[in-house]
């Protein structure tokens, strides 16, 4: 068990973070409480990420290079991700479709609030 590698630790995290989700945004439930949570949980998942990746490196230069690079992908799923104000279903959009300025969900047809 000494042997035990970051990798050995970080994956369950990551594996347990990434079923959570699934798990939760999968539920019907209001469309408000949705996005709220979802806004929570890509700011929670992107700070365990990052700590799970510098703390037990300790290297400030990848830090500074790491930390930047999860605030973009934070950013980007913050652009790319959409709660349906009528289904309450998240809608997933490609890189493209991060600055649209309009988007409809695909299951009701409803104009997505950006
Ligand atoms: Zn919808």
């Amino acid at each position: 068990m000494n042997n035990a590698t970051h990798f050995d630790f970080t994956f369950p995290i990551f594996i347990a973070l990434a079923l959570t989700a699934f798990l939760y945004f999968r539920r019907k439930m209001d469309p408000r409480l949705k996005r709220r949570r979802l806004v929570q949980w890509i700011i929670l998942s992107s700070v365990i990420f990052a700590g799970c990746m510098v703390w037990p490196i300790k290297d400030w230069k990848f830090a500074a290079m790491l930390v930047p690079t999860v605030a973009l992908i934070a950013f980007l799923n913050f652009r790319i991700l959409r709660v349906c104000d009528s289904c309450s279903s998240i809608q997933r959009g490609t890189m493209f479709d991060a600055f649209k300025k309009e988007r409809y969900c695909t299951g009701c047809g409803k104009k997505l609030n950006l």
